[in-house]
């Protein structure tokens, strides 16, 4: 980081932001064709922090035009892997020298903790970049066992133009998820951020181009889904879509390919993930601390949330008092303020959405262990504190629906098999996480539950080198991370040749 954590050195750093505010379309920062602009806000206040030009259809297309002319000229698409990752490699040397600014730029614009942006998405994202281009020049390809008389070569080749739709919760991170393995690979692309948190994708095309990413390589188009993201989504020059976001949102972009060319469509959306604690896990205390995070890490906001307590019933109330005790620990407040471990949440309408869900809760009788009220009103921010409710069902709307809040629901169970039963008992299958003793029940029961990622004995995703995505509604058509990754931004081509 390029300034310490601490109050006087994080507002002094504040003082000295520009924003960057327009387009990054074919290498330079321009208006929206229409002139129009959208305010964006910092949550922690409720107050404007800029106002960003607002990409439409005619924008979008300009940016693929851009996009498809640098991607036939084959400036990056047919550069040597070698020189691709040079380039790469000092983005992520100028994305380190910036990472201070960048993790303002998240933190004011989404409400995350600086200490979270500062100590993980930004170096993250800095390291996502930087593995991806490692990568490039040291994957061979294959030649098929045919006989002498042929010669087959089976090749993987940058798809083409990439279109990248992200949401607002690790906005750093989540661009750098889809442009690390889609420049990496070749692509060109572009990028719609989610419309409340633009500031650091912008800030991140620019550094990019003074790495050397040639103009058109990677655009950024700011602007709202229905519009920005579903030109992207609908335009016939566009290869392909990977996107994060809500699963309701990515069945948009499945009837926006069907209904244009076909582009190739991937998925990383929501989820309801489970926290499997059976009555011999190791150490309550540890599995306490992991659960406080996989709930309340990010106020919630988070895909992989844990957002489902399924505990053993003999340990449970023991458990729940341990958790109660150590989320009282975690701070609410000013996310600038790097003693907080929780923000506000990302706007008033998603506030308000989860305060209705915290009502739910309560009317359908879960038992309201700690929290569910909004708090430092007077701040003008969107704070919630973080809730715990106990004796869930998993019929429940809490125990079913993703509420992206802090909000946690314990179930109770006798079994394994019931255990493992509920914790499939939903839509989604992005991630789960199980707590044991026995070894053998922690290989059977990572097995059973239908989960893109499932960790044993920690609250965790993986890092760079582990493939992350979802079973069911949680995805579909790839994987973000690690050399998976790759796949989805290459398209597989059979060159056969006849030997005389
Ligand atoms: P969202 O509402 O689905 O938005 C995601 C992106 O899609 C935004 O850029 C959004 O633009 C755009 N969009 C919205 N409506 C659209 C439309 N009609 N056509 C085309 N594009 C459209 O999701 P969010 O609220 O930003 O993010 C939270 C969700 O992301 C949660 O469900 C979470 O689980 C999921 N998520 C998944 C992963 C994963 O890896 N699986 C990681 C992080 C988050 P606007 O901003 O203008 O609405
Ligand atoms: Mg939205």
């Amino acid at each position: 980081m390029n300034f310490k954590l601490e109050s006087k050195a994080i507002a002094a750093a504040v003082k000295k932001l520009k924003f960057r505010t327009q387009a990054f379309i074919d290498g330079k920062f321009v208006k929206a064709q229409s002139g129009k602009t959208f305010a964006t806000e910092n949550p922690a206040t409720g107050q404007p922090l800029a106002q960003i030009s607002e990409c439409e259809a005619r924008d979008v297309d300009h940016a693929v035009q851009a996009a498809r002319k640098a991607f036939t000229s084959g400036v990056w698409s047919k550069m040597k892997p070698a020189d691709r990752k040079k380039i790469l490699l000092k983005f992520a040397d100028l994305l380190e020298t910036h990472a201070g600014e960048l993790a303002l730029l998240d933190t004011l614009e989404a409400g995350k903790p600086i200490g979270d942006c500062a100590t993980m998405d930004i170096p993250d994202t800095i390291l996502c970049i930087r593995w991806h281009a490692e990568a490039i020049d040291k994957i061979y390809q294959h030649v098929a066992p045919t006989g002498p008389e042929n010669l087959a070569l089976i090749l993987r080749e940058p798809v083409g133009v990439v279109g990248c739709v992200v949401p607002w919760n690790f906005p750093a991170q989540m661009v750098a998820w889809k442009i690390g393995p889609a420049l990496a690979t070749g692509n060109s692309v572009v990028l719609k951020p989610a419309e409340l948190t633009s500031l650091s994708a912008l800030r991140m095309a620019e550094l990019a181009a003074d790495a050397g990413v040639p103009a058109g390589v990677f655009n950024v188009v700011p602007g709202f889904g229905e519009t920005a993201g579903q030109a992207i989504g609908r335009h016939m020059d566009v290869d392909m879509v990977a996107f994060t976001g809500s699963t309701e949102v990515g069945r948009y972009f499945l009837k926006y390919s069907a209904e244009s060319n076909l582009k190739r469509i991937i998925l990383e959306c929501g989820g309801k993930s489970p926290q499997l604690v059976f009555a011999d896990a190791p150490d309550l205390d540890n599995v306490a601390s992991n659960a406080v995070s996989a709930a309340f890490w990010n106020m919630g906001e988070n895909c992989s949330c844990g957002s489902r307590l399924i505990v053993h019933k003999q340990v449970k109330d023991e458990l729940v008092s341990k958790i109660a005790k150590l989320t009282k620990t975690w701070k609410v407040g000013d996310p600038l303020d790097p003693q907080n471990r929780l923000g506000s949440l990302i706007e008033k309408p998603h506030l308000e959405k989860v305060l209705g869900y915290i009502a739910a809760g309560q009317s359908a009788g879960a038992k309201l262990v700690m929290g569910g009220r909004r708090i430092l009103e007077k701040s003008g921010g969107y704070y919630v504190e973080p809730t715990i409710f106990d004796n869930v069902t998993n019929q429940m709307k809490i125990a079913r629906e993703e509420i992206f809040g802090p909000v946690l629901s314990v179930i109770s169970f006798s079994t394994e098999a019931e255990a493992v039963a509920i914790a499939n008992d939903t839509d989604y299958g992005l991630a789960a996480s199980l707590y044991t003793g026995d070894l053998n029940a922690a290989h059977r029961v990572a097995r059973a539950i239908r989960a893109g990622t499932v960790s044993v004995n920690c609250f965790s995703e993986g890092d760079i080198t582990t493939p992350f995505g979802g079973f069911k509604q949680s995805g579909f058509g790839g994987r973000d991370k690690s050399i998976w990754a790759h796949e989805q931004y290459t398209e597989q081509k059979t060159i056969w040749m006849q030997l005389a």
